[in-house]
């Protein structure tokens, strides 16, 4: 009997040549089937990594190497040192499915001529209750909120949707995994950049150096956070997103000194 047709996966299979780099995963077409490893792992002998079944992925992707939760899969963080033979087509999706959940859907909707996307005011009009607030944002402040909460420092998915003064992102900087439309992430740290908006501000006056300072100071802790830290932490003012954002607001003032807003993760 043949089997039923699923056309997101068909096209997903077809486009695996010999491998394919799925966020970061590296998918393999072998004999038996396809083997999935960590991008950080690629030439490594399997011997040496640890053989996992596809009912070990789910868990593998609920913790850092440190053991810190990652509420967001898409994080740049999963852990690596392991193996995963997979013996077919439809296993393929139920580990993807494990580690990216709806990945492989959300990229076959994405590869339509007109994806389904939800864009930041859309999404944002529809909220009621506590994140209504998250429409109060103006475009300026809500693409900065989109460039601090979707750097690929913090989530490696592909964002295809926009508010002004926020392109979409590239493959190239991103990965595969579409982004179609705002994640509860995105919608707390709006929810929080709108109640510091609305909290009463105080002047400060700092010279072109001085910012700069400031800002190399917030790129060094944005790439050390503190491991204690829940990533949807918003409430503390060093969570790396809000340091991130303040990097973007510094890097929007008109100051000559350079405040770029990379910074360089480490786990
Ligand atoms: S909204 Fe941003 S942080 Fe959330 S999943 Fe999409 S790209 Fe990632």
């Amino acid at each position: 009997m043949p089997s039923p047709t699923h056309p997101a996966l068909d096209a997903f299979v077809a486009q695996i040549t010999d491998r394919l780099v799925f966020a970061q995963v590296i998918i393999r077409r072998t004999q038996k089937g396809f083997e999935l490893r960590h991008v950080d792992d690629p030439e490594r002998a399997a011997e040496t990594l640890r053989e996992l079944r596809q009912g070990d992925l789910r868990a593998l992707a609920q913790f850092t190497a440190g053991g810190a939760f990652r509420p967001l899969k898409s994080a740049p963080n999963l852990q690596s040192g392991w193996v995963a033979p997979v013996p077919g087509d439809a296993e393929l999706e139920l580990a993807l499915n494990q580690l990216y959940p709806g990945a492989v859907a959300d990229w076959f909707a994405s590869q339509s001529p007109q994806p389904p996307v939800t864009h930041y005011r859309e999404f944002t009009g529809r909220q009621t209750g506590m994140y209504r607030l998250t429409t109060m944002l103006s475009d300026p402040q809500a693409a900065q909120v989109t460039r601090a909460c979707c750097h690929k420092g913090f989530c490696l998915k592909r964002r295809l949707w926009t508010v002004t003064g926020a392109a979409p992102d590239a493959v190239e900087e991103k990965s595969l995994v579409p982004c179609l439309e705002p994640c509860a992430l995105l919608l707390e740290l709006a929810r929080k950049a709108i109640r510091i908006e609305q909290e009463e501000k105080m002047k400060l006056e700092l010279a072109p150096a001085e910012a700069a300072t400031l800002a190399a100071a917030l790129r060094i802790a944005v790439s050390n956070p503190d491991p204690a830290m829940g990533e949807a932490d918003f409430d503390s003012p060093a969570n790396p997103r809000r340091l991130q954002l303040l990097l973007e607001k510094l890097a929007a003032l008109p100051i000559k000194a350079t405040v770029g807003t990379e910074h360089q993760r480490s786990e």
